[in-house]
């Protein structure tokens, strides 16, 4: 049977050959014909008998060979083993046999025994016309071929060959080559089409293979044609696409695709243009990648390589939680997360781009606004009451500012809007006061009701020539200057202010290096037992003289050492200067030093108060310390224990200023305190003010019976000490009517001059 060299038959080919002897049985119902008839011609011509049994020879072959057939007909031919087939193969053969030894067994009858040219030639003529449909028939088995055909030149050969003429006997041996063709023609064509089953085998195998891996993609596909037709789609494309009709996809344009072939409407026209619009440079083959944005957050990245004949293979997957989780870190960064609004560098962007557009000679505005007192809503409400104030005021800002203008957050309770949409300066003006002026109001959260007022700086400057670092810098400048000298007012920055700040950043430079230098001084102001008679402590106050500007106040340096973070080393040189000076007066003679918040929030503070009284020698009873309310705000308990472990070993704590922060009489009593200094503004209209007299009576009563002892400060004249003398307001008495500040050495001749006034005030009292 047809087997290639080497080479075990695959059992699909084996199957399609065997097939192959059984089909086209017209040819089978043609051969029948002739040779009947060739036959039937041949008996009338000689009328020999065996002609007309040949003839129903032929004709009953044929008939039991359809009936054969149809028995093959009926075999389940796909589930038919080697052996099965090769029994249908023998019958097929038998058969054929059966037929061509007929027709060869005919030829020698005519050639031996008939001896008539016609029948000769007929008999000869229509056998060896058979053998052309042998090959046509049988090329499929190689035995069919050789048995079938010997079968047709057997007889002939031997039947020349008897004739024992040389000329027939030449004629029998040309029946060899014959035999020979007849064979090769058949393996030929068997070998041919064999390799085209295998080959047609393979690439169904491959097609299959082919087809498994497109479906199982977890990328969508798309092979396009020069002309951008489909010729595949892969499963997973017409998913993420939402089509319908797989089968219409092929050959179809891909516009048409995505304009008909989505289900519940997925894209409407215009967008179907957009998807397309973005695609073109991919099909172009200009680009090789892009995002296309579908309704409802769906994202698909498309990329794409060019085909040699100049189709395309778009492969896109879905990217949604990609990019939709690359927008929430880009909105972290953006967005402040408490308000909402743009954070400082996002803010700068939007504006950079807003004021690149439109005329460059347009004014624009920028307005930086800080709360005034912030950090009082935090340290009297807690951070969350304060995180929720600086929603709502973010939410006001944004309603005012109305939609032409840009607002965003600069950190903490800082807030900037952008106006670039205005043609007059004056108007532009009007607009940032205006709405400086709305911000000022009541802001309720959580219940609890604020009046809030921020300060504000703005700057104008031309679209043109817009710097964002540039108007921040002034709007800073200008909002410093409403802190400053102005809170909650608005302060529209001018080009001195540059000039300002540039002068405040030398006065810096020149008080740090002052305070390396230790050319700071120290004075003291008297603290005096209402009657004049005796000085029991002295405040130290700080001094600066600068060598260009002359004397710079406290009020000034303080804050500049405070804005270096270098007010520490302030009390720590003032607090060493004073001991040193407080050791030269009598013994009962107390120094009282001013701490600020800095020193109270350092936790090592204490231990470096004990360790300058150890080095000085000063006893610790001999030192006062003077804290303000607002040093206790942050964290009283830390505090208090701090100022009780310095009270432990015996130096004294004063609340100065009390009155003029948030006076809460509570702190009295809660804090490790042994002094009160009433603050001056008490004291000013003492007379006339009938009102706060009366609070500073309460107030001093109060600390009295809290143990405390009371400090008046700021009295100036006499009529002011007569006041309190008569209604003994106070156990001492600070301010100008006994003494300025002075020089330590001053303060010694003072106090001689205080103890000789008592003794002659003694001996004035004392019985004649
Ligand atoms: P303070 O603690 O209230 O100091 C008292 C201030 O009142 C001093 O001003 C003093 O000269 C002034 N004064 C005293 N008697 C009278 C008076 O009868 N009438 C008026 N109008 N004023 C009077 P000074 O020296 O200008 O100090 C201002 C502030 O600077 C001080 O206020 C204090 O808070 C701060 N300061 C001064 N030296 C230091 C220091 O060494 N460290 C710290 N942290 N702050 C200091
Ligand atoms: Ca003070
Ligand atoms: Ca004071």
């Amino acid at each position: 049977m047809i087997r290639p060299r080497h080479k075990p038959l695959p059992k699909g080919v084996y199957h399609s050959f065997v097939r192959s002897l059984y089909e086209n049985r017209a040819t089978l119902l043609i051969g029948m014909i002739s040779h009947a008839v060739t036959f039937l011609l041949v008996y009338t011509r000689v009328n020999d008998p065996f002609f007309l049994i040949a003839t129903f020879a032929v004709i009953a072959i044929f008939l039991v060979r359809m009936v054969d057939m149809r028995g093959f007909d009926r075999i389940d031919l796909s589930g038919a083993d080697d052996v099965t087939l090769r029994l249908w193969e023998d019958r097929y053969l038998l058969g054929g046999l059966c037929v061509t030894m007929t027709c060869g067994v005919a030829c020698a009858y005519a050639v031996v025994v008939t001896h008539d040219a016609f029948a000769e030639l007929a008999c000869i003529s229509v056998t060896v016309a058979s053998m052309i449909s042998i090959v046509g028939r049988n090329y499929g088995s190689s035995r069919a071929v050789a048995i079938l055909t010997a079968g047709a030149c057997g007889p002939i050969f031997f039947g020349l060959l008897s004739l024992g003429d040389f000329y027939m006997s030449v004629l029998a041996a040309l029946m060899i080559p014959l035999v020979i063709t007849t064979w090769q023609m058949a393996k030929g064509v068997r070998e041919f089409l064999y390799r085209n089953v295998i080959a047609a085998t393979e690439i169904a195998t491959i097609a299959d293979r082919f087809d498994t891996a497109l479906n199982n993609m977890t990328h969508g596909l798309f092979m396009l044609d020069a002309q951008g037709r489909v010729l595949v789609a892969n499963r997973r494309a017409t998913d993420l696409l939402n089509l319908d009709w797989t089968a219409g996809l092929k050959d179809s344009h891909l516009e048409v695709v995505l304009k008909y072939g989505m289900r519940h409407s997925f894209l409407d026209g215009d967008q179907v243009r957009q998807v397309l619009r973005q695609l073109a440079p991919l099909l172009e083959g200009l680009e090789t990648r892009t995002l296309v944005p579908f309704p409802d957050d769906f994202y698909l990245e498309f990329s794409a390589s060019r085909r040699p004949d100049g189709g395309t293979v778009l492969i896109f997957e879905d990217v949604s939680a990609r990019i939709l989780a690359e927008r929430k870190i880009l909105n972290m960064v953006r967005y402040d997360a408490l308000t909402g609004l743009p954070t400082r560098a996002y803010f700068s962007e939007l504006v950079e781009a807003t004021i690149g557009q439109g005329d460059p000679d347009r004014p624009v505005g920028f307005l930086i606004m800080d709360v005034v007192d912030f950090k009082h809503v935090n340290d009297m409400r807690g951070h969350i009451v304060g995180d929720q104030v600086l929603v709502v005021v973010a939410e006001r800002l944004r309603a005012l500012a109305g939609e032409g203008a840009a607002v965003g957050r600069l950190m903490g309770d800082e807030f900037v809007v952008l106006f670039a949409d205005e043609t007059d300066r004056a108007a532009l003006d009007g607009r940032m006061r205006s709405l400086h002026q709305q911000m000022r109001g009541t802001y309720t959260v959580n219940g609890f009701t604020f009046l809030l007022t921020m300060s504000a700086g703005s700057v104008m400057t031309a679209a043109g020539t817009f710097s964002f670092e540039d108007v921040q810098i002034k709007a800073d400048l200008a909002l410093f200057e409403s802190k400053n000298r102005n809170r909650g007012g608005f302060t529209a920055f001018e080009e001195t202010m540059d000039e300002q700040y540039v002068d405040r950043q030398k006065l810096k430079a020149d008080f740090q290096q002052a305070l390396e230098a230790s050319a700071l001084a120290v004075v003291y102001q008297p603290m005096m037992t209402p009657d004049g008679l005796r000085i029991e402590c002295c405040e130290a106050l700080a001094r600066w003289t600068h060598p260009e500007r002359g004397p710079v106040g406290p009020a000034v340096f303080i804050r500049v050492a405070e804005e270096m973070g270098l007010v520490g080393d302030v009390t720590a040189f003032v607090l060493r200067r004073a001991c040193t000076d407080c050791l030269d007066w009598p013994d009962e003679m107390a120094v009282s030093v001013n701490l600020s918040v800095a020193d109270l929030r350092n936790p090592g503070f204490a231990a470096k108060v004990v360790q300058i009284l150890e080095e000085t020698g000063l006893p610790a009873r001999r030192l006062h310390l003077e804290v303000t309310e607002g040093g206790f705000i942050e964290d009283p308990v830390k505090v208090g224990t701090m100022l009780q472990e310095l009270r432990a070993r015996g130096v004294s704590i004063a609340i100065d200023d009390f009155g003029t922060g948030y006076s809460s009489l509570s702190y009295l009593d809660t804090l490790p305190l042994d002094l009160v200094k009433v603050d001056r503004s008490f004291v000013r209209n003492i007379r006339e003010d009938a009102r706060r007299f009366n609070l500073l009576r309460g107030v001093v009563q109060l600390s009295r019976e809290l143990g405390l002892r009371v400090i008046v400060e700021g009295v100036e004249t006499a009529d002011q000490l007569d006041l309190l003398r008569s209604h003994h307001c106070a156990d001492l008495i600070q301010g100008y009517v006994f003494a300025r500040p002075m020089p330590a050495s001053e303060v010694l001749k003072l106090a001689f001059v205080a103890e000789s006034k008592r003794a002659i005030a003694a001996r004035k009292s004392a019985p004649a």
